[in-house]
């Protein structure tokens, strides 16, 4: 079975690539570039992650006629009433870079208490084949240090600490933040999904 995963962010496709491994699925995983040689650009225009995930992995099917999953993702920091949230990649203007939103941030939470700087990464994965779309959540709770720290990884993760950690993402090698992340929880979902309804576990 063929499924097309539709993001172009290199992190994100190794991470699920990884985890998709590690539970020994028999799917042939396509990316975007093994089906265009084009880039393909989709405007993420929805006010929710769900609704960005399902505009991704819509089109992405409407393009290729493959099944596609896709995974929109967002750091929720409750003191700010779950921002950045669906704006997490735009945080800090239109164009703005994974460093200047995580400056905005920082700026916003200077002189914060721990328990302001509570946050979530929050991962909705929408998978798509023509007929009902199937939504899969995964959470992962943390804070917002005060600098950055590390050098792995991508986005915000050089500022969040994991809870029950005392290194950030950034910190962690692939297979580490791997075993704990929003994206592989809401991999793992999607997994357990495709084996009922496939049997594509090995
Ligand atoms: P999107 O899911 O690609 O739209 O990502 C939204 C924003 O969250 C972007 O700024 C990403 O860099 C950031 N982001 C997504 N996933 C992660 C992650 O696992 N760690 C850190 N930042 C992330």
């Amino acid at each position: 079975m063929k499924i097309l995963l539709a993001t172009n962010n290199k992190h994100k496709v190794n991470e699920i690539k990884e985890k998709i491994l590690e539970y020994g699925l028999v799917v042939d995983l396509l990316t975007l570039s093994d089906v265009s040689n084009e880039k393909i650009e989709i405007e993420e225009n929805g006010s929710t992650l769900e609704e960005n995930a399902l505009i991704k992995a819509k089109q992405c099917f409407e393009l290729f006629g493959i099944p596609s999953v896709a995974d929109d993702t967002g750091l929720e920091v409750f003191s700010l009433g779950g921002l950045p949230g669906v704006h997490s990649a735009r945080f800090a203007g239109p164009n703005s870079t994974d460093a200047e939103n995580r400056k905005k941030l920082l700026s916003l939470l200077e002189g914060r208490s721990y328990e302001e700087r509570k946050a979530r990464f929050r991962t909705v994965f929408c998978y798509y084949d023509g007929i009902v779309p199937k939504f899969f959540e995964g959470l992962c709770n943390g804070v917002i240090i005060e600098e950055e720290r590390g050098e792995n990884g991508f986005g915000y993760d050089s500022i969040f600490l994991p809870s029950g950690y005392n290194i950030t993402f950034a910190q962690m090698d692939l297979a580490e933040k791997n075993k704990i992340s929003h994206r592989s929880i809401a991999v793992v979902k999607f997994v357990n999904f495709l084996n009922e309804q496939h049997g594509v576990k090995k």
